[in-house]
């Protein structure tokens, strides 16, 4: 499965851009379709409760017993839980590339965007797992990232500057 992946089309994204970010922040060779599901975000958890527990045992299975995060100095191996790398929803898109203003009393709207498939799922503590809360991470040399407001992820150069909709 790993050396066979379907990549994304610009098509399966709300707002092309984000395919381009996407790009910037995974890396081509990581760009897989499978991390990527873009259906309604109930339906994603009420599946993830359902393979939760075999997709950890496999996990765990394969000798992914630590935490794979360590985004904390408390970060220990116990209570692991699985983490999704991209989040199963985010307004982190709509907040940073279109930068859309907060409605009065409300929060920004969330797009649904990762999958259940172990191809994004990383194996956490719940220290790091609560940590990381809804937003993006990278992966850079052997450690993961959160990524920031100030990151110049949010900047590259875009072939489509986007458009508020
Ligand atoms: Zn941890």
């Amino acid at each position: 499965m790993t050396n066979n992946k379907q990549k994304p089309q610009e098509s399966d994204f709300e707002y092309p851009e984000d395919m381009e970010f996407f790009v910037s922040l995974l890396g081509e060779d990581q760009l897989d379709k499978n991390k990527f599901d873009f259906r309604d975000p109930i339906l994603k958890r009420r599946e993830f409760a359902k393979v939760n527990k075999s997709i950890m045992a496999k996990l765990l299975a394969d000798g992914r017993n630590r935490c794979e995060l360590r985004l904390l100095e408390s970060c220990n191996d116990t209570g692991l839980v699985l983490d999704h790398i991209i989040p199963l929803s985010s307004n982190e898109l709509n907040k940073r590339i279109r930068k859309l203003p907060t409605p009065r009393g409300k929060k920004i709207a969330r797009q649904s965007v990762g999958s259940n498939h172990p191809s994004n799922l990383l194996v956490a503590c719940p220290k790091c797992n609560g940590y990381k809360k809804h937003r993006f991470i990278k992966r850079v040399g052997d450690k993961w990232l959160i990524v920031k407001g100030d990151d110049p992820i949010w900047h590259f150069n875009m072939s489509n500057p986007p458009k508020i909709r």
